[in-house]
């Protein structure tokens, strides 16, 4: 290859081809094709769209500049973003650009050009409003403001004052005519539908804090726990009208052991439900000269010291039921009838065969009947079924005994007749076909002997009431039953807690 080849092979000058320029370099360099190959590459990358033709002075000023402008919003671009950042609003350097319009690649489509959102096509454009004078136009052409088109153009544009959460579409951006009727009954239902949601999130509201339990209590179960008497508060076994009861695991008191599980049995703060149990405590003479000096919250607290009486006189008789482990205000600690964290069924929910049913009833008919509940603890447990009687080892255990009474109370026999009918009925429900009638096991239970003849249970009621009358106050004998009011285990007086 001579030299003159060598110089044809040289790149093309960008200065045109009147003075080829020729590198000064070695024999070897122009010997070598590579160079030749790298410095072609070099120039192609410096002027990429280069027309051939180059000859001419204003061409290539102007694709330098072509070049330089480039460079030059490219830089300015890069200060922009810089400048914006993250920022929500953002600074346009567009007008500082020398290229127009600048064709940028990375330039997102989906940017909004925020000076197009002056007009947002999904607002309704405000109709025209009439004149005070209440018509446009003239002699024919007079239009009221009644006018059914312009009419239907306002109500539209008056959905937009709907409430945010009634989607009234994308109709605004139409020319949507709403008659009268249709916006009156829509507007209707949003103000119905906003004021029924408004009830729901309070009643939700509501609820929740009726559910769990509240800052007190949840205070008080704390200090539970630190004081070492619990352990654990594991879960929520049964949230009922009453009460909210809770399993935990039992820690220790210095007089007394505690067992390894233990229920709390909360009794709810919130009032409604304890107003229609009235009756039952402020008749109990022995809170009759409490229950009326105590606001509701105390009165609360007499429903858990009531059902720690009542527990402690049953277990006194041996009856199998849960033990007293702690009273602390409207918190009731005893032991945990189930094993494991696993409660134990209510005889309501027990699959018990047919021989074992019976043996239950038995021992039902044991506890009622054999002077052990009635006689011997003096009480009517007053909301005896199979949903306060558990199945657990073998045995039918009595819980739910805030409400019992005493025999002696106003209404002692109503409630008892109740027990009864309770527990009648559950068992011939069941199979048990010795299951007594309500009216015998009653006069079982009671020793009375209210003739039973023509049962009818209203005449059987009114017996039981005429009874409850004359038993009113004072003491009387019937049958094995001695009706006495007695002033022993009212309790000791409630003691005013530093808080309240
Ligand atoms: P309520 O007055 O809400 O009916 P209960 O005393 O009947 O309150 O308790 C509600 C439920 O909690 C019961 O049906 C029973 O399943 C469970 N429960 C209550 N006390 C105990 C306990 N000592 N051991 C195991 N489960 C219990
Ligand atoms: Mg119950």
């Amino acid at each position: 290859m001579d030299r003159t080849a060598v110089t044809t092979e040289a790149p093309k000058s960008p200065w045109g081809s009147g003075t080829p320029a020729v590198p000064a370099c070695s024999l070897t360099d122009v010997m070598s094709e590579q160079l030749a190959r790298q410095l072609d590459e070099e120039t192609t990358l410096l002027f990429p769209d280069e027309s051939p033709d180059t000859t001419s002075d204003l061409m290539l000023a102007q694709i330098l500049q072509m070049q330089f402008d480039r460079e030059f919003d490219d830089q300015l671009r890069r200060e922009e973003k810089k400048f914006n950042g993250d920022s929500k609003v953002s600074i346009s350097f567009e007008n500082y650009r020398m290229v127009h319009p600048y064709e940028d690649s990375d330039s997102s489509e989906d940017e909004v050009d925020w000076q197009d959102t002056r007009h947002d096509p999904y607002r309704a454009e405000k109709p025209q409003a009439t004149p005070r004078k209440g018509f446009t136009g003239k002699g024919k052409n007079i239009t009221t403001k009644h006018d059914e088109v312009t009419c239907g153009r306002k109500n539209t544009a008056r959905m937009d004052n709907f409430a945010p959460e009634v989607h009234v579409g994308d109709g605004l951006g139409m020319d949507l005519k709403l008659s009268n009727q249709v916006f009156n009954s829509l507007k209707q239902h949003c103000s119905s539908e906003q004021r029924r949601s408004a009830r729901l999130h309070e009643k939700k509201e509501h609820s929740t804090a009726e559910q769990a339990v509240d800052p007190r209590t949840r205070l008080l179960m704390y200090k539970m726990v630190n004081a070492g008497v619990l352990e654990n508060i594991n879960g929520c076994i049964s949230t009922g009208k009453e009460s909210v009861v809770f399993h935990a695991d039992g820690g220790s008191l210095e007089e007394q052991p505690i067992p390894d599980e233990v229920v709390l049995k909360v009794f709810k703060t919130t009032l409604n439900e304890f107003k229609n149990r009235d009756r039952y405590i402020k008749d109990d003479y022995r809170f009759i000269d409490r229950f009326s000096k105590l606001n509701p919250r105390k009165i609360i607290r007499l429903w858990a010291e009531k059902e720690m009486h009542n527990l402690t006189r049953m277990k006194r008789a041996e009856i199998p039921c849960p033990e007293v482990v702690l009273l602390k205000k409207h918190i009731l600690v005893m032991s945990f009838i189930g094993k494991d964290h696993v409660p134990a069924p209510k005889l309501k929910d027990a699959m018990l065969g047919s021989e074992v049913i019976k043996n239950a009833y038995y021992q039902v008919l044991h506890v009622v009947c054999n002077f052990h509940l009635y006689q011997e603890c003096n009480l009517v447990h007053a909301d005896l079924s199979e949903y306060n009687m558990l199945w657990h080892e073998g045995k039918v255990w009595l819980i739910d005994v805030s409400q019992s009474v005493e025999p002696t109370h106003p209404h002692g026999l109503e409630f008892l007749f109740r027990d009864c009918r309770n527990v009648s009925t559950f068992f011939q429900k069941r199979g048990v076909s010795e299951a007594m009638s309500v009216y015998d096991l009653f006069n079982a239970v009671t020793g009375l002997n209210i003739p039973v003849g023509a049962e009818n249970e209203a005449e059987f009621i009114a017996e039981i009431v005429a009874l409850e009358k004359r038993n009113e106050g004072h003491v009387q004998r019937r049958g094995k039953k001695t009706f006495q009011v007695v002033s022993e285990d009212a309790g000791p007086p409630l003691k005013p807690d530093a808080d309240d």
